[in-house]
């Protein structure tokens, strides 16, 4: 199918972006690597009437260190970009362990990093991945600018807290702390496709090996990243033991997860491996943050 008409836009910096969404509102959508977009439109189902494309906005392409030591990366940044970038495997190495999942090559080239957090597909790996990292993201439009924490952006099914007028301009990303591990991992029915479960975790030890702070994240059982709060309060201040991280994930399953089932698979696998992915990535996180694993 062909999209509905529409009308393009090409600014070519973040203030003329902004002053066409401030004009045409709820009618306008930014454009970024179009994914997810374009086929949307194909399909139509979205049938934006004004095209603002971002692609010849130079401000919104960068990866850099962060005063705290950190990252800050451009929204428009391509995912095949976090995938190669030198900065980002020294100092956010889950981000690069997951691009890998995301999609194929030929999407990645295109893909943006800030289209797939605004985007906020419930089984997309970025959006878990940011809010396992801790990270903020700027958004901007003509009225200011403001700094939500990721784990505050996703509000429901492809909802996030952007309003029409406003672009997502900038991810941070906190610097990790000593003696902290990570790690990502899926299940999907073929490599490239979309995840049926994923899980990010981030664990952080202290001097005496227990946990200072644990993360957990998931993709796919629910309707946006879904934060296992419950898993992770069961891990914090204690020492990640095999067991201890048997029962964290296994609370994960049974209290985190709000899985529902669909032709690809039933809402209890779907909290199976919930259950069998909190557990590898917590328990290559915490070996990773022993030093025990590369
Ligand atoms: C075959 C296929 C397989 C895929 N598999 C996966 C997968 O396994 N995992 C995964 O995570 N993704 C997957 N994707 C999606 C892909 O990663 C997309 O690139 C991503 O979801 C959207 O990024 P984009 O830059 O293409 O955004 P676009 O498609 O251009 O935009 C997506 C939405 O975000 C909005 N938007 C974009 N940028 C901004 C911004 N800066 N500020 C505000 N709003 C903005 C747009 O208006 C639009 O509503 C797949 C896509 C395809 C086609």
């Amino acid at each position: 199918m062909k999209p509905a008409p529409f009308k393009y836009l090409a600014p070519r910096s973040l203030d003329e972006a902004l002053a066409h969404l401030a004009e045409h509102g709820y009618d306008a959508k930014p454009l970024a690597g179009g994914q997810s977009l374009v086929p949307a439109m194909n399909f139509r189902l979205a049938a934006p009437a004004v095209l603002v494309d971002l692609n010849r906005v130079k401000e919104l392409f960068y990866i850099r260190s962060g005063d705290d030591g950190g990252l800050r990366i451009g929204a428009m940044t391509r995912q095949a970009r976090l995938e190669r970038d030198a900065l980002i495997a020294e100092r956010a190495p889950l981000i690069k362990e997951t691009m890998p999942y995301v999609a194929h090559p030929q999407i990645r080239n295109r893909g943006t990093y800030g289209g797939s957090l605004a985007h906020a597909d419930p089984a997309a790996e970025l959006p878990a991945v940011t809010i396992a990292l801790g990270g903020r993201l700027r958004v901007q439009s003509q009225r200011g600018e403001r700094w939500v924490p990721a784990e505050e952006f996703f509000v429901g099914l492809f909802t996030t807290v952007l309003e029409p007028d406003e672009l997502l301009v900038e991810i941070a990303l906190p610097p990790l702390p000593p003696r902290t591990g990570w790690a990502f991992t899926e299940v999907s029915r073929r490599h490239g496709d979309f995840a049926l479960v994923g899980a990010a975790a981030v664990v952080t030890l202290d001097e005496a090996g227990k946990c200072a702070d644990v993360r957990l994240v998931y993709t796919g059982v629910g309707e946006g990243p879904v934060v296992a709060r419950e898993a992770m309060a069961l891990l914090r201040g204690e020492e990640p033991t095999e067991e201890a991280i048997r029962e964290a994930a296994h609370k994960a399953a049974q209290v985190d997860v709000s899985p529902i089932g669909d032709i690809h698979a039933s809402a209890d696998f779907r909290r199976h491996l919930a259950d069998v992915l909190g557990r590898r990535a917590l328990t290559q996180a915490v070996a990773r943050a022993r030093g025990q694993a590369s």
